[in-house]
């Protein structure tokens, strides 16, 4: 029996692997520290905690967690079952855990606080309580809407987003119903309803949860607390698993996160946390970098371990990103007159030098994403894959206008995270327009032809006021209730487009237009250029970034007033710079007319003041302008209308006029006056790139010139 087991080839093989994973410990372990810099090996060596990284972007935070975990199974110091590293997202856990495994390190578990605590409470709730753990509310809306709506007057139009929103905070927080009125003014927080109003509709909120006997997000968490705090059992056997902890981007952890992890550490302090001051974001769910910046206080004898290279970017990309920094330590030390500055801060690079970011206001917003999508063309010509290109947005509402652009230009993109056709108030506005389908054609049959070309967007705008209450010029209060106002004003938006670009749009084409836009959407591009907030860019990269809409009212968004607010935005600015390897675009758009709900002026965003160079580049844009009156010299009149086609088509693409063209190819398309696409793909510098790009286009001009022009014989 025992022989036939050791002959069983897969025993074998799994106790070689065994026998080889032995070998790999001892010699991986300096392997492990070969590609590091001696900061990193420092914090990655550093295998007992308690140990704080503090390291701004790019500065190998993430890798260190990694290698640290690697390097303390390879040295023995921790076996993988008592290891947990907790991430931000389930994809950074996900990803954890693949790369452990790659290296040869399974078992141990990676996990967001969210994901941790599930499974605890899914383990020990039945067997501590007797019955089924509570079924978990996906989203509060369902309970909160009929209560929404019976708030006193003008409230009872707020969304139902921030209202969850505020609780949210609220809960994160460890805050009570009956301490939030006290809570809000302690932290100086301003919420949607008025303090007293809110407390009773937080407490009617709890009250109806758990009438329907479920639990929301933050009680996962808060259960799990009191599961480990409140029963000595579980406490040791929870204690038990887990003995070694590290915490990703640790600035951005709040209250009742932090409660857990206490709870789990259980007075112990084997925890190493990485964090960054400068990329704290969330502090609007409640999140604070209090832990991160106490650390030290909290755990004297803690190693703090500061990462200063950063292996991410270009000098050309930090030097932007270090200026940010800046301006953001002044405005603090501004506002905190008195108090000590805070230590300077600098990204220092280790890369290559690379291209200067490209920095750029537009006229308008069409301009903007023409500028755009021409230089993803340019990224793409040089092997950069549609996949190593992000374009970061500060809202969804913004997505759809991108979207379109990028579709219309055939580049193949992937939305990350929310779409923009799957938000439950775009769906809803859809389902208000559905129903006016078929009356309106039914009524069309009659209506005279002049009146068809209105009645889209009109009819479209009507039905939204009446069943959505959405007027397209009344902006509201609130974050949500502005994002659901946009997202419906883009609607209209795509209605009046299609009606101008063909003025017998009805309701069932404007349909089809939104299916076909949502099936892009959803489907998404397997290598396309990915579109994202800057919320969710935290601790991802690209080889190219786009920053679009960098606009007073975008980044700062409109409702960030307090100094505390507005220092939040530029730290989404510093995380959206920083997320670049190599190219960065900057850029802004005077004048807007998709997701600001109405045609509008717009100013480059004040965080841009002071920051680039004055006075910038304004591109127009003006694709049919009249061909310029060149010093033409000796030159035919095809080679003059080809070098005013050449600047106009330059400007539109705003890239230098020898991209298009060189002279050379200018005169040697002047001299062969090719008349079809064969022949001026055989021009001496028309590749077949080119010859997609502009051929048509200069075939034409060939042809218009010479018709024009029929005494300039051939040459
Ligand atoms: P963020 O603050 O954005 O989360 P981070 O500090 O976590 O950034 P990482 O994502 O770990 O930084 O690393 C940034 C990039 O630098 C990654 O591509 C990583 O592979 C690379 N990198 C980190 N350390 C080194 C190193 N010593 N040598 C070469 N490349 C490195
Ligand atoms: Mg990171």
């Amino acid at each position: 029996m025992t022989l036939r087991t050791a002959r069983n080839p897969s025993v074998e093989a799994r106790c070689n692997a065994r026998r080889y994973d032995r070998a790999m410990l001892t010699i991986d372990a300096d392997a492990l520290l070969a590609d590091l810099d001696p900061a990193q090996r420092e914090a990655v060596i550093t295998v007992r905690g308690p140990l704080c990284i503090l390291a701004g972007a790019g500065t190998g935070k993430t890798r260190v967690i990694t290698r640290r975990v690697a390097y303390a199974l390879a040295t023995e110091a921790v076996r993988p079952s008592d290891v947990l590293v907790v991430t931000f997202t389930d994809k950074a856990a996900t990803e954890m855990r693949d790369r452990l495994a790659a290296a040869g390190r399974r078992g141990v578990s990676a996990f967001t606080f969210h994901a941790a605590a599930l499974r605890q409470l899914r383990h020990f709730w039945p067997r501590i309580h007797d019955r089924d753990l509570p079924s978990v509310l996906s989203s509060k809306a369902s309970l909160l809407a009929p209560l929404a709506r019976s708030l006193p007057g003008g409230y009872r139009y707020l969304a139902v987003r921030d209202l969850a929103a505020e609780i949210e905070w609220a809960k994160a927080r460890r805050i009570a119903p009956a301490g939030y009125a006290d809570g809000v003014i302690g932290q100086r927080h301003d919420g949607p309803l008025p303090p007293d109003l809110m407390a009773r509709f937080y407490r009617d909120y709890e009250t109806a949860r758990d009438r329907a006997g479920l639990i929301d997000f933050e009680d996962m968490l808060a259960m799990t607390v009191e599961l480990i705090e409140g029963n000595e059992a579980v406490a040791a056997e929870v204690r038990a698993r887990y003995r070694w902890f590290s915490v990703d981007e640790y600035q951005d952890t709040n209250p009742l996160q932090q409660a857990l992890l206490d709870a789990w550490l259980g007075g112990r302090d084997d925890l190493a946390v990485v964090g960054d001051e400068d990329q704290t974001i969330y502090t609007f769910t409640g999140a604070t970098s209090d832990y991160l910046t106490g650390f030290s206080a909290r755990y004297p004898d803690a190693r703090i371990v500061r990462l200063e290279s950063n292996f991410r970017s270009t000098p050309q990309v930090l030097g932007l990103a270090n200026r940010v920094l800046a301006a953001g330590r002044a405005a603090d030390d501004e506002r905190a007159a008195g108090t000590a500055a805070r230590p300077e801060k600098r990204l220092v690079p280790t890369l290559d030098g690379g291209p200067s970011p490209h920095i750029a206001g537009f006229d308008t917003d069409d301009a903007e994403l023409a500028g755009i999508t021409t230089a993803i063309r340019a990224l793409a010509r040089d092997n950069i894959t549609h996949g190593d290109m992000a374009i970061l947005v500060r809202t969804n509402a913004q997505l759809p206008a991108l979207e379109a652009g990028l579709g219309a230009a055939g580049i193949p993109f992937h939305v990350r995270g929310e779409r923009f056709f799957a938000r439950p108030e775009v769906r809803r506005a859809l389902r208000v327009a559905a129903a006016l389908d078929r009356p309106l054609d039914a009524r069309r049959v009659a209506e005279s032809s002049e009146a068809v070309p209105d009645a889209l967007p009109a009819r479209l705008a009507g039905a939204f006021e009446q069943e959505l209450g959405v007027h397209r010029d009344t902006v509201p209060d609130g974050d949500a209730a502005r994002e659901r106002h946009a997202a419906v004003v883009t609607l209209l938006e795509l209605a009046e487009a299609l009606a101008a670009a063909d003025p017998g749009t009805d309701v069932a084409g404007f349909l089809a237009e939104v299916e076909r836009r949502a099936a892009a959407e959803s489907s998404g591009a397997i290598n396309g250029v990915e579109l994202l907030t800057y919320h969710r860019a935290k601790g991802l990269e690209w080889e190219a970034v786009f920053l679009p809409a960098l606009e007073d009212g975008t980044l700062p968004i409109r409702q960030a007033s307090d100094p505390g607010e507005l220092a939040e935005e530029r730290r989404l600015l510093y995380v959206g710079i920083t997320r670049a390897r190599r190219h960065l675009w900057l850029s802004w758009a005077r004048r807007r007319t998709a997701s600001t709900g109405r045609e509008g002026r717009r100013s480059r965003s004040r965080f841009l003041d002071g920051l680039i160079p004055a006075p910038v580049r304004t591109v127009r844009v003006v694709p049919s302008e009249t061909p310029q009156r060149l010093a033409a010299g000796d030159r035919s009149p095809l080679s003059n209308a080809l070098r005013a086609w050449r600047t106009a088509r330059a400007r539109a693409d705003q890239v230098a006029p020898f991209i298009v063209f060189h002279d050379s190819t200018i005169e040697a398309i002047a001299d062969r006056r090719p008349a079809t696409m064969p022949e001026l793909r055989r021009v001496p510098g028309v590749g077949p790139m080119k010859l997609d790009r502009y051929g048509e286009e200069i075939i034409a001009i060939v042809a218009r010139t010479l018709e024009a022009t029929p005494d300039d014989g051939p040459h």
